[in-house]
Protein backbone atom coordinates (compact mmCIF):
# COMPACT_ATOMS: atom_id res chain seq x y z
CA UNK A 1 0.00 0.00 0.00
CA UNK A 2 1.36 3.27 -0.54
CA UNK A 3 1.06 6.80 1.08
CA UNK A 4 2.50 9.73 -0.58
CA UNK A 5 1.35 13.21 -0.74
CA UNK A 6 2.07 15.04 -3.93
CA UNK A 7 2.46 18.84 -4.59
CA UNK A 8 2.67 19.90 -8.07
CA UNK A 9 4.90 22.92 -9.02
CA UNK A 10 3.61 25.74 -10.41
CA UNK A 11 6.23 26.58 -13.47
CA UNK A 12 5.34 27.33 -16.80
CA UNK A 13 7.60 24.94 -19.41
CA UNK A 14 8.18 26.19 -23.13
CA UNK A 15 10.39 23.26 -24.67
CA UNK A 16 11.77 23.03 -28.20
CA UNK A 17 13.75 24.28 -30.86
CA UNK A 18 13.78 27.40 -31.48
CA UNK A 19 11.86 27.95 -28.13
CA UNK A 20 13.94 30.99 -27.22
CA UNK A 21 12.33 32.87 -29.98
CA UNK A 22 9.44 33.43 -27.63
CA UNK A 23 11.18 35.04 -25.11
CA UNK A 24 9.52 38.66 -25.67
CA UNK A 25 5.96 36.67 -25.71
CA UNK A 26 7.26 34.80 -22.33
CA UNK A 27 8.69 38.05 -20.54
CA UNK A 28 5.18 39.63 -21.60
CA UNK A 29 2.98 36.83 -20.19
CA UNK A 30 5.07 37.59 -16.75
CA UNK A 31 3.83 41.09 -17.11
CA UNK A 32 7.81 42.08 -17.78
CA UNK A 33 8.12 45.45 -19.01
CA UNK A 34 11.58 46.42 -17.78
CA UNK A 35 13.86 42.87 -17.51
CA UNK A 36 17.21 43.08 -16.70
CA UNK A 37 19.10 39.91 -18.13
CA UNK A 38 21.77 37.90 -15.95
CA UNK A 39 24.48 35.69 -17.65
CA UNK A 40 28.42 34.82 -17.04
CA UNK A 41 31.48 36.70 -18.71
CA UNK A 42 31.25 34.04 -21.12
CA UNK A 43 27.46 34.02 -22.31
CA UNK A 44 27.55 37.85 -22.54
CA UNK A 45 27.26 37.90 -26.37
CA UNK A 46 23.58 35.57 -25.69
CA UNK A 47 22.58 37.86 -23.07
CA UNK A 48 22.70 40.40 -25.94
CA UNK A 49 20.94 38.82 -28.36
CA UNK A 50 18.03 38.01 -25.60
CA UNK A 51 18.14 41.84 -24.58
CA UNK A 52 17.67 42.75 -28.33
CA UNK A 53 14.77 40.05 -28.56
CA UNK A 54 13.25 41.66 -25.54
CA UNK A 55 13.48 45.07 -27.51
CA UNK A 56 11.23 47.69 -25.14
CA UNK A 57 10.51 45.06 -22.22
CA UNK A 58 14.76 44.78 -21.55
CA UNK A 59 16.52 47.08 -19.77
CA UNK A 60 19.72 45.65 -19.22
CA UNK A 61 22.42 43.06 -18.98
CA UNK A 62 24.60 42.16 -15.45
CA UNK A 63 26.93 39.74 -16.88
CA UNK A 64 28.94 38.93 -13.62
CA UNK A 65 27.18 35.55 -12.03
CA UNK A 66 30.11 33.47 -11.08
CA UNK A 67 29.98 30.10 -10.12
CA UNK A 68 28.29 29.40 -6.11
CA UNK A 69 26.95 32.70 -6.07
CA UNK A 70 29.01 35.11 -3.84
CA UNK A 71 27.52 37.56 -1.80
CA UNK A 72 29.61 40.53 -3.14
CA UNK A 73 27.71 39.78 -6.83
CA UNK A 74 24.29 39.39 -5.66
CA UNK A 75 24.76 42.82 -3.81
CA UNK A 76 26.47 44.03 -7.10
CA UNK A 77 23.70 43.29 -9.12
CA UNK A 78 21.14 43.82 -6.75
CA UNK A 79 22.15 47.59 -7.19
CA UNK A 80 21.82 46.96 -11.43
CA UNK A 81 18.35 45.62 -11.23
CA UNK A 82 17.58 49.01 -8.56
CA UNK A 83 18.57 51.62 -10.78
CA UNK A 84 17.24 49.80 -14.15
CA UNK A 85 14.40 49.51 -11.83
CA UNK A 86 13.80 45.89 -13.26
CA UNK A 87 10.76 44.36 -13.15
CA UNK A 88 11.43 40.92 -14.05
CA UNK A 89 14.98 38.59 -14.26
CA UNK A 90 15.69 36.71 -17.15
CA UNK A 91 18.66 34.84 -16.61
CA UNK A 92 20.68 32.75 -19.64
CA UNK A 93 22.97 30.29 -18.39
CA UNK A 94 23.69 27.52 -16.04
CA UNK A 95 23.08 26.98 -12.44
CA UNK A 96 25.34 30.05 -11.06
CA UNK A 97 23.72 32.18 -13.03
CA UNK A 98 20.04 30.52 -11.89
CA UNK A 99 21.39 31.07 -9.01
CA UNK A 100 21.97 34.64 -8.90
CA UNK A 101 18.58 35.05 -10.10
CA UNK A 102 17.14 33.33 -7.61
CA UNK A 103 19.21 35.07 -4.71
CA UNK A 104 17.66 38.28 -6.33
CA UNK A 105 14.04 37.14 -6.01
CA UNK A 106 14.57 36.35 -2.53
CA UNK A 107 15.27 39.93 -1.71
CA UNK A 108 12.76 41.74 -4.55
CA UNK A 109 10.49 38.71 -5.24
CA UNK A 110 11.28 39.88 -8.62
CA UNK A 111 9.47 37.22 -11.45
CA UNK A 112 12.07 34.86 -12.79
CA UNK A 113 12.01 33.58 -16.47
CA UNK A 114 15.03 31.28 -17.11
CA UNK A 115 16.80 30.00 -19.98
CA UNK A 116 18.89 26.67 -18.95
CA UNK A 117 21.95 26.31 -21.17
CA UNK A 118 23.09 23.13 -19.16
CA UNK A 119 21.37 20.36 -17.26
CA UNK A 120 21.89 21.18 -14.01
CA UNK A 121 18.43 21.32 -13.21
CA UNK A 122 18.19 24.47 -10.57
CA UNK A 123 15.55 26.51 -13.14
CA UNK A 124 13.16 23.86 -11.33
CA UNK A 125 13.73 24.11 -7.62
CA UNK A 126 12.94 26.37 -5.29
CA UNK A 127 16.35 25.36 -3.67
CA UNK A 128 18.74 28.47 -3.04
CA UNK A 129 22.26 29.06 -2.23
CA UNK A 130 24.81 32.34 -1.90
CA UNK A 131 28.30 31.92 -0.50
CA UNK A 132 29.48 34.42 2.60
CA UNK A 133 33.13 34.05 3.42
CA UNK A 134 33.46 30.44 1.89
CA UNK A 135 30.58 29.42 3.27
CA UNK A 136 27.57 28.74 1.21
CA UNK A 137 24.03 28.97 2.92
CA UNK A 138 20.92 27.30 0.99
CA UNK A 139 17.31 27.24 1.70
CA UNK A 140 14.17 26.74 -0.03
CA UNK A 141 11.77 29.59 -0.29
CA UNK A 142 8.78 29.51 -3.35
CA UNK A 143 9.75 33.16 -4.47
CA UNK A 144 13.38 32.18 -6.05
CA UNK A 145 10.99 29.33 -8.28
CA UNK A 146 11.22 30.16 -11.62
CA UNK A 147 7.88 31.32 -13.38
CA UNK A 148 8.65 30.29 -16.84
CA UNK A 149 11.43 28.22 -18.14
CA UNK A 150 12.20 28.33 -22.04
CA UNK A 151 14.24 24.99 -22.65
CA UNK A 152 15.76 25.65 -25.91
CA UNK A 153 18.10 22.54 -27.00
CA UNK A 154 19.29 24.85 -29.70
CA UNK A 155 21.22 27.32 -26.98
CA UNK A 156 23.50 24.10 -26.00
CA UNK A 157 24.48 22.80 -29.18
CA UNK A 158 28.11 24.59 -27.98
CA UNK A 159 27.83 23.66 -23.94
CA UNK A 160 31.65 21.66 -23.85
CA UNK A 161 31.45 17.85 -23.70
CA UNK A 162 33.43 18.51 -20.55
CA UNK A 163 30.52 20.46 -19.18
CA UNK A 164 28.02 18.63 -20.72
CA UNK A 165 28.75 15.34 -18.81
CA UNK A 166 29.22 16.61 -15.22
CA UNK A 167 26.49 18.64 -15.11
CA UNK A 168 24.13 15.69 -17.12
CA UNK A 169 25.67 13.27 -14.36
CA UNK A 170 24.43 15.96 -12.05
CA UNK A 171 21.04 15.70 -13.05
CA UNK A 172 20.70 12.21 -12.77
CA UNK A 173 22.00 12.40 -9.06
CA UNK A 174 18.98 14.38 -8.31
CA UNK A 175 16.78 12.18 -9.85
CA UNK A 176 18.44 8.29 -8.40
CA UNK A 177 18.23 10.04 -5.41
CA UNK A 178 14.89 11.40 -6.00
CA UNK A 179 13.66 7.43 -6.33
CA UNK A 180 14.22 6.59 -2.62
CA UNK A 181 13.55 10.21 -0.83
CA UNK A 182 11.27 9.67 1.94
CA UNK A 183 9.04 12.43 0.41
CA UNK A 184 8.93 10.85 -2.98
CA UNK A 185 5.88 9.95 -4.33
CA UNK A 186 4.64 8.11 -8.02
CA UNK A 187 4.29 11.28 -9.94
CA UNK A 188 8.40 11.82 -8.99
CA UNK A 189 9.36 8.39 -9.59
CA UNK A 190 8.42 8.21 -13.03
CA UNK A 191 9.96 11.30 -13.89
CA UNK A 192 13.08 10.57 -11.80
CA UNK A 193 13.55 7.31 -14.12
CA UNK A 194 12.53 8.48 -17.61
CA UNK A 195 15.19 11.42 -16.49
CA UNK A 196 17.80 9.05 -15.97
CA UNK A 197 17.05 6.93 -19.19
CA UNK A 198 16.90 10.17 -21.34
CA UNK A 199 19.89 11.90 -19.85
CA UNK A 200 22.09 8.69 -20.50
CA UNK A 201 20.82 8.55 -23.75
CA UNK A 202 21.39 11.92 -24.65
CA UNK A 203 25.14 11.94 -23.00
CA UNK A 204 26.17 9.16 -25.00
CA UNK A 205 25.24 10.08 -27.96
CA UNK A 206 27.20 13.63 -27.51
CA UNK A 207 29.96 11.87 -27.14
CA UNK A 208 29.96 10.71 -30.41
CA UNK A 209 28.70 14.24 -32.17
CA UNK A 210 28.67 17.25 -29.81
CA UNK A 211 26.16 19.22 -31.80
CA UNK A 212 23.97 16.05 -32.54
CA UNK A 213 20.55 18.33 -32.25
CA UNK A 214 18.74 15.18 -31.42
CA UNK A 215 20.68 13.86 -28.32
CA UNK A 216 20.63 18.03 -27.40
CA UNK A 217 17.14 17.42 -27.06
CA UNK A 218 17.44 14.40 -25.46
CA UNK A 219 19.86 15.98 -22.69
CA UNK A 220 17.58 18.82 -21.87
CA UNK A 221 14.36 16.98 -22.08
CA UNK A 222 16.28 14.50 -18.72
CA UNK A 223 17.38 17.67 -17.41
CA UNK A 224 14.07 19.25 -17.08
CA UNK A 225 12.77 15.59 -15.62
CA UNK A 226 15.59 15.01 -13.15
CA UNK A 227 15.31 19.36 -12.05
CA UNK A 228 11.75 18.51 -11.27
CA UNK A 229 12.11 15.96 -9.38
CA UNK A 230 15.38 18.09 -7.49
CA UNK A 231 12.41 20.38 -6.63
CA UNK A 232 9.53 18.22 -5.62
CA UNK A 233 11.74 15.54 -3.05
CA UNK A 234 14.11 16.19 -0.10
CA UNK A 235 17.68 14.99 -0.97
CA UNK A 236 20.05 12.56 1.37
CA UNK A 237 23.74 11.27 1.20
CA UNK A 238 24.74 11.93 -1.85
CA UNK A 239 23.71 15.70 -2.02
CA UNK A 240 25.06 15.94 1.89
CA UNK A 241 28.00 14.05 0.74
CA UNK A 242 28.80 16.86 -2.38
CA UNK A 243 27.73 19.27 -0.52
CA UNK A 244 30.64 19.14 2.42
CA UNK A 245 33.09 18.14 -0.65
CA UNK A 246 32.37 21.32 -2.30
CA UNK A 247 31.60 23.78 0.42
CA UNK A 248 34.78 22.55 2.92
CA UNK A 249 37.38 21.31 0.10
CA UNK A 250 36.84 23.53 -2.65
CA UNK A 251 36.12 20.47 -5.12
CA UNK A 252 34.20 21.95 -8.63
CA UNK A 253 30.38 20.96 -8.07
CA UNK A 254 29.30 18.87 -11.08
CA UNK A 255 32.39 16.61 -11.14
CA UNK A 256 32.01 16.02 -7.49
CA UNK A 257 28.21 14.69 -7.92
CA UNK A 258 29.66 12.53 -11.12
CA UNK A 259 32.80 11.14 -8.76
CA UNK A 260 30.70 10.37 -6.14
CA UNK A 261 27.16 9.03 -7.23
CA UNK A 262 27.99 5.87 -7.66
CA UNK A 263 29.64 5.28 -4.52
CA UNK A 264 26.81 6.53 -2.82
CA UNK A 265 24.29 4.70 -4.66
CA UNK A 266 26.22 1.57 -3.52
CA UNK A 267 26.27 2.47 0.37
CA UNK A 268 22.46 3.15 0.14
CA UNK A 269 21.97 -0.20 -2.40
CA UNK A 270 20.47 -2.77 0.42
CA UNK A 271 18.23 -0.60 1.62
CA UNK A 272 16.61 0.93 -0.96
CA UNK A 273 16.13 -1.81 -3.87
CA UNK A 274 12.98 -0.57 -5.49
CA UNK A 275 14.96 2.23 -6.31
CA UNK A 276 18.09 0.86 -7.38
CA UNK A 277 16.10 -1.41 -9.99
CA UNK A 278 14.53 1.55 -11.64
CA UNK A 279 18.01 3.21 -11.65
CA UNK A 280 19.42 -0.20 -13.33
CA UNK A 281 16.51 -0.21 -15.71
CA UNK A 282 16.94 3.10 -16.50
CA UNK A 283 20.12 2.81 -17.86
CA UNK A 284 19.49 -0.49 -19.77
CA UNK A 285 21.30 -2.22 -17.17
CA UNK A 286 18.67 -4.36 -15.39
CA UNK A 287 20.95 -7.22 -15.07
CA UNK A 288 23.63 -5.22 -13.12
CA UNK A 289 23.62 -3.08 -9.69
CA UNK A 290 22.73 0.40 -10.24
CA UNK A 291 26.07 1.46 -8.66
CA UNK A 292 28.26 -0.52 -11.13
CA UNK A 293 26.32 0.50 -14.08
CA UNK A 294 26.42 4.34 -12.88
CA UNK A 295 30.00 3.83 -12.51
CA UNK A 296 30.25 1.94 -16.19
CA UNK A 297 28.20 4.99 -17.60
CA UNK A 298 30.43 7.47 -16.10
CA UNK A 299 33.09 5.52 -17.85
CA UNK A 300 32.24 5.33 -21.17
CA UNK A 301 31.21 8.86 -21.16
CA UNK A 302 34.90 10.07 -19.85
CA UNK A 303 33.72 11.73 -16.77
CA UNK A 304 36.26 11.76 -14.01
CA UNK A 305 35.75 8.81 -11.52
CA UNK A 306 37.92 10.05 -8.62
CA UNK A 307 38.26 12.47 -6.03
CA UNK A 308 42.16 12.77 -6.18
CA UNK A 309 41.60 13.49 -10.30
CA UNK A 310 39.19 16.47 -9.12
CA UNK A 311 41.40 18.14 -6.24
CA UNK A 312 40.82 16.43 -2.86
CA UNK A 313 43.95 15.14 -1.04
CA UNK A 314 44.07 11.85 0.59
CA UNK A 315 45.12 13.85 4.30
CA UNK A 316 41.61 15.75 3.86
CA UNK A 317 39.28 12.21 3.87
CA UNK A 318 39.34 12.08 7.24
CA UNK A 319 37.83 15.42 8.11
CA UNK A 320 35.52 14.84 4.85
CA UNK A 321 34.16 12.10 6.66
CA UNK A 322 33.74 13.41 10.24
CA UNK A 323 31.99 16.39 8.65
CA UNK A 324 29.72 14.67 6.29
CA UNK A 325 28.50 12.56 9.44
CA UNK A 326 28.39 15.10 12.29
CA UNK A 327 24.72 16.09 11.52
CA UNK A 328 22.09 14.00 11.29
CA UNK A 329 19.87 13.96 8.37
CA UNK A 330 17.60 11.27 6.95
CA UNK A 331 19.25 8.44 4.14
CA UNK A 332 17.44 5.03 3.82
CA UNK A 333 20.43 4.09 5.43
CA UNK A 334 21.67 4.99 8.58
CA UNK A 335 24.85 7.42 8.18
CA UNK A 336 27.17 5.85 9.79
CA UNK A 337 31.12 7.33 9.96
CA UNK A 338 32.87 4.02 8.99
CA UNK A 339 30.63 3.05 5.84
CA UNK A 340 31.10 6.41 5.17
CA UNK A 341 34.53 6.74 5.52
CA UNK A 342 34.94 4.02 3.43
CA UNK A 343 32.80 5.03 0.65
CA UNK A 344 35.40 8.55 0.49
CA UNK A 345 38.56 6.14 0.24
CA UNK A 346 36.91 4.31 -2.22
CA UNK A 347 35.70 7.15 -3.80
CA UNK A 348 39.11 8.83 -3.61
CA UNK A 349 40.97 6.17 -5.87
CA UNK A 350 38.44 5.50 -8.34
CA UNK A 351 37.73 1.93 -7.55
CA UNK A 352 34.41 0.33 -8.39
CA UNK A 353 31.55 0.97 -5.89
CA UNK A 354 31.19 -1.67 -3.48
P1 LIG B 1 27.72 26.92 -14.42
O1 LIG B 1 26.44 27.64 -14.44
O2 LIG B 1 28.75 27.41 -13.44
O3 LIG B 1 28.32 26.98 -15.90
C1 LIG B 1 29.63 26.50 -16.15
C2 LIG B 1 30.27 27.32 -17.28
O4 LIG B 1 29.67 26.95 -18.51
C3 LIG B 1 30.07 28.83 -17.14
O5 LIG B 1 31.26 29.49 -17.48
C4 LIG B 1 28.99 29.14 -18.17
O6 LIG B 1 29.08 30.44 -18.67
C5 LIG B 1 29.29 28.11 -19.25
N1 LIG B 1 28.14 27.73 -20.06
C6 LIG B 1 26.89 27.53 -19.64
N2 LIG B 1 26.10 27.15 -20.66
C7 LIG B 1 26.90 27.11 -21.75
C8 LIG B 1 26.65 26.77 -23.12
N3 LIG B 1 25.45 26.35 -23.56
N4 LIG B 1 27.69 26.84 -23.98
C9 LIG B 1 28.91 27.19 -23.54
N5 LIG B 1 29.21 27.52 -22.27
C10 LIG B 1 28.20 27.47 -21.38
O7 LIG B 1 27.58 25.36 -14.19
P2 LIG B 1 26.31 24.44 -13.84
O8 LIG B 1 26.86 23.08 -13.70
O9 LIG B 1 25.20 24.68 -14.77
O10 LIG B 1 25.81 24.98 -12.43
C11 LIG B 1 26.52 24.72 -11.24
C12 LIG B 1 25.94 25.55 -10.10
O11 LIG B 1 24.54 25.34 -10.02
C13 LIG B 1 26.51 25.20 -8.74
O12 LIG B 1 26.79 26.39 -8.02
C14 LIG B 1 25.39 24.43 -8.07
O13 LIG B 1 25.42 24.56 -6.68
C15 LIG B 1 24.17 25.06 -8.69
N6 LIG B 1 23.00 24.18 -8.71
C16 LIG B 1 21.90 24.58 -8.01
C17 LIG B 1 20.75 23.79 -8.01
C18 LIG B 1 19.54 24.27 -7.26
O14 LIG B 1 18.50 23.63 -7.30
N7 LIG B 1 19.61 25.39 -6.57
C19 LIG B 1 20.72 22.58 -8.72
C20 LIG B 1 21.86 22.19 -9.42
C21 LIG B 1 23.00 23.00 -9.41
Amino acid sequence: MQEFVYTAQSVRVVFGVDAWSRLNAEAGLLGAGKALVLCTPRQRALAQRALDALAQRGAGIYDKAAMHVPLATVQDAGIAARQMEADCIVAIGGGSTIGLAKALALESALPILAVPTTYSGSEMTSIYGVTEDGQKKTGKDDRVLPRTVIYDPALTLKLPLGISVASGLNAMAHAAEGLYARDGNPVLALMAEEGIRAMAGGLRRLTRRGDDAGARSESLYGAWLCGTVLGGAGMALHHKLCHTLGGSFDLPHAQTHSVVLPHAMAYNAAAASPAMQRISRALDRPGLPAAEALHDLAQELGAPLALRDIGMRETDLDRAADIASSKPYWNPRPIDRDGIRALLQRAFEGARPA
